[in-house]
């Protein structure tokens, strides 16, 4: 007889198909209006998604990275900015259920609040800070059971919905040796606030990534899940974790937007005319081929990138300090070959591209945001580069 949980899964799967759809066609009017996508999570949290890569044991589905990431581009296909909120929460599960599985058991409670439907969203992002994670602006203080932290935290995606903001500051009371302070912030903890900042950004508006304020929030010796040296000499299995999870789901977010965008060319492709060519529409015209052509070449060329690190990630391939180099490599390739793909669709599309009844001009927008999600392009060619050179990346200056 078929495992329950696999009968589930294949449940959960049907069920997503139809709600994914139904996300797209609210996708125009969140962006439009600077919205949360609200009926989106209500729908995805129903239906399991949020539960994705939490192990069965705490009500979950149990997906490792390679199937996570499938789910991933699918839904970004259809709604992107939704894909990639909700790609902190999988992010977060997803390595912490790596760990578990590893037998380090010790954010255990994670995985648990995620089973009863708590959710997890992301506090790194700092401006004047070009390698968050591995260092911090804010400022970690240790006090009488637990750390005191005050900073700012930019683009806070799932900002109206998070129970637990995972983030990080620096304890500098070691100048020699400073320490980066791994927590997560429970909701209801005071001395924070909220900066609505997100209202009409270029793209991604529905994710509304607003601001967190930090000052003087205590935060109990339990919610601390990590201390490790600032820098590159700090990455643990968690900081990788971390990295893995949340750079290869960005990859496959801004393909999945890649893909949508190729299949919205070929089918506007057949409409278009031109009065002197003498056939029935733009697809005829080989320059348009040509450039159809690059765009497949493109996507081919991701697809299986994504999909190689996303499998050797899930069968714990062991690359060791080289998956840095990997993961980079495999989000920036993601990325930058998707806004290829995208910007020379904007040339086939021409002017009716740029009409917000085309639904291509948001799509657009949304895309070029990939390349300024940590790791952005310079800090990425720096780690590829100097890893390969075997220079030291903690070095300073840099
Ligand atoms: C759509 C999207 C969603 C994201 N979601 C998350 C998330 O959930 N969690 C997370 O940790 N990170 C998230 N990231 C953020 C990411 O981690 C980066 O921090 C972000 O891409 C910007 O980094 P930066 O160093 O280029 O920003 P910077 O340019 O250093 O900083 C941008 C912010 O700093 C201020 N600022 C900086 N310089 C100036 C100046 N000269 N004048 C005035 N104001 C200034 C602005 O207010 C601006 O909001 C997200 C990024 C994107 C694009």
């Amino acid at each position: 007889m078929e495992p329950t949980m696999e009968k589930d899964k294949k449940e959960l799967l049907i069920n997503l198909e139809g709600i994914f759809k139904s996300c797209e066609e609210r996708a125009a009017h969140y962006d439009a209006n600077n919205l949360f996508f609200q009926e989106d999570f209500e729908e995805l949290k129903g239906a399991g998604y949020l539960l994705i890569a939490v192990p069965e044991e705490f009500g979950g589905y149990g997906m490792l990275m390679d199937e996570c990431e499938t789910l991933t581009r699918k839904l970004a296909y259809h709604a992107a900015p939704t894909a990639l909120a909700l790609n902190m929460h999988i992010y977060w599960t997803g390595l912490i259920a790596d760990l578990y599985r590893q037998g380090d058991k010790s954010i255990q409670w994670v995985l648990e609040e995620a089973g009863r439907g708590k959710v997890f969203a992301a506090g790194h992002g700092e401006s004047g800070n070009d390698i968050p994670v591995l260092y911090s602006t804010c400022k970690a203080e240790k006090v009488e059971g637990g750390y005191s932290f005050t900073g700012h935290k930019m683009f806070g995606s799932l900002t109206p919905v998070w129970d637990y903001l995972g983030f990080h500051g620096q304890d500098n009371s070691d100048s020699e040796n400073p320490t980066i302070i791994h927590a997560f912030l429970p909701r209801d903890t005071q001395n924070f606030e909220i900066k609505k900042t997100w209202d009409n950004v270029m793209g991604m508006r529905a994710t509304r990534s607003d601001d967190t304020i930090l000052n003087d929030v205590m935060i109990q010796d339990k919610y601390i899940v990590r201390k490790v040296p600032a820098g590159f000499n700090g990455i643990d299995g968690f900081v990788l974790g971390i990295f893995s999870w949340a750079l290869i789901g960005f990859g496959n977010i801004y393909f999945g937007l890649a893909k949508r965008v190729v299949d919205m060319v070929l089918e506007t492709l057949h409409k278009k005319k031109s009065i002197s060519l003498g056939r029935p529409s733009m697809a005829y015209h080989p320059g348009i081929q040509r450039d159809v052509a690059d765009m497949v070449l493109e996507l081919e060329a991701i697809e299986p990138h994504l999909d190689t690190i996303a499998r050797e990630w899930s069968q714990g391939k062991a690359y060791g300090a080289a998956w840095g180099i990997k993961i980079f490599a495999a989000k920036c390739h993601a990325v930058e070959a998707a806004w290829r793909v995208v910007d020379k669709a904007m040339d086939v599309m021409g002017g009716y591209g740029i009409s917000r009844n085309s639904g291509f001009e948001r799509l657009f927008r949304d895309a070029r945001l990939g390349r300024i999600h940590p790791s952005n392009t310079y800090i990425t060619r720096e780690v590829i580069a100097k890893g390969m050179l075997g220079l030291d990346l903690d070095y300073q200056p840099r």
